[in-house]
């Protein structure tokens, strides 16, 4: 390890200079990762994996230092394996649970439908946000196992719901362009009696970035079942007006960065006034999501947006709380 760390400290005092790049002077700085095969038997590739592994850690505490891919490490990915394996196996141990979180109508302040949203309820590990949940699953290729799961369960539920109240679902980019989701959909929506015009499907950006052509074909299948596609998060990345020409959405969610509007300089009030009209003129209708006050809840009826849902109107709830919540006509205007 002595001798490791160095050769280590060389590679960095050799390449610690400093450069002039035109008016600025530029220091560069390198991290190492090591790995010491010690005895221990590694295939070449495991060696470097586990040495990059380690060069990793290194820049995310210290950049310019080294570090050793040892029992840390190994800790950690024992610990990233298990939750791998929890996530891979979650539709099968009933680790999964759904909240719902009410969408209120804007012109009545009535919840008109429910977002299904994923809760991580196994044992090991404690706690896993959905958006960790959801990131594992894309990586291990357990989401197509999980959104199916999603889509059965949420429509089971709606299926007790008013016959007009809406069931919107999340789905992940690699759900769709596979050519086998839209079959999913209409099995899932007959065997649970409920119809497309109740499901709406959200999407982001994220979706229609890889094969549009065979995407496009699916989503307007997906609308030939009456099923509706909602734009999610917009606002907060790429998604630029050539989306809503190329795509065929129904409705805009306008991210909750664009209604919360932090910063003094962001005309969210004007931005959301122009969104709702677009969509308006458009033919489709608007969310705003991340209403957390009276204030927001307001402005967002006053900007033109069909639809609100975040924290002041409702939480997301149990699939037993939201029956009660779905009657709730909000006394909060
Ligand atoms: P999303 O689709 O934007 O879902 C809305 C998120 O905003 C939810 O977080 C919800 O709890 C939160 N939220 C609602 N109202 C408010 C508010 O007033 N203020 C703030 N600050 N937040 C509010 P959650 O449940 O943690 O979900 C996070 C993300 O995880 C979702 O974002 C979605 O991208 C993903 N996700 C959740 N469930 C699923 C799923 O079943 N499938 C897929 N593919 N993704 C899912
Ligand atoms: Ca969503
Ligand atoms: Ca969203």
């Amino acid at each position: 390890r002595a001798c490791a760390v160095h050769l280590a400290k060389r590679i960095n005092a050799s390449i610690a200079q400093e450069f002039d790049i035109g008016p600025i002077r530029e220091r560069i700085s390198a991290s190492v990762g090591i790995c010491v095969a010690d005895g221990v038997r590694f295939a070449p590739k495991e060696l470097v994996n586990r040495a990059d592994r380690a060069l990793y850690k290194v820049k995310e505490t210290s950049r310019g230092g080294c570090y050793f891919h040892d029992d840390i490490l190994v800790a950690e990915e024992f610990a990233r394996q298990r939750r791998e394996a929890a996530v891979q196996s979650s539709t099968r141990n009933g680790s999964l649970t759904l909240a719902f979180q009410p969408i209120f109508d804007l012109n009545e302040l009535q919840c008109r439908g429910g977002e299904a949203l994923v809760r991580w309820a196994g044992a090991v590990p404690k706690e896993l946000s959905p958006i960790e949940l959801v990131q594992i699953a894309e990586d291990t290729g357990a989401i197509s196992e999980i959104g199916r799961w999603v889509l059965e369960e949420s429509l089971r539920v709606a299926s007790g719901w008013a016959p007009d109240t809406t069931i919107a679902v999340n789905i992940s980019p690699s759900q769709l362009g596979k050519g086998v989701f839209c079959e999913q959909v209409g099995q899932a929506l007959t065997r649970h009696g409920v119809p497309g015009e109740r499901l709406e499907l959200e999407i982001t950006e994220q979706v229609l970035l890889k094969n549009q052509d065979r995407v496009i074909e699916e989503l307007l299948s997906l609308q030939s079942q009456g099923v509706r596609i909602v734009l999610d998060d917009f606002g907060s990345g790429f998604a630029s007006l050539s989306y809503l020409q190329k795509f065929p959405f129904n409705k805009l969610k306008i991210d909750r960065s664009v209604v919360a509007d932090p910063s003094p300089y962001a005309p969210s009030k004007a931005i959301m006034t122009t969104i709702a009209n677009l969509v308006n003129e458009l033919g489709m209708n608007s969310t705003a999501e991340g209403v957390e006050s009276r204030e927001k809840l307001m402005e967002v009826k006053a900007a033109g947006c069909d639809f609100a849902q975040g924290f002041y109107l409702a939480k997301p709830v149990s699939a037993g709380e939201f029956r009660e919540a779905e009657t709730y006509q909000t006394n909060v205007a």
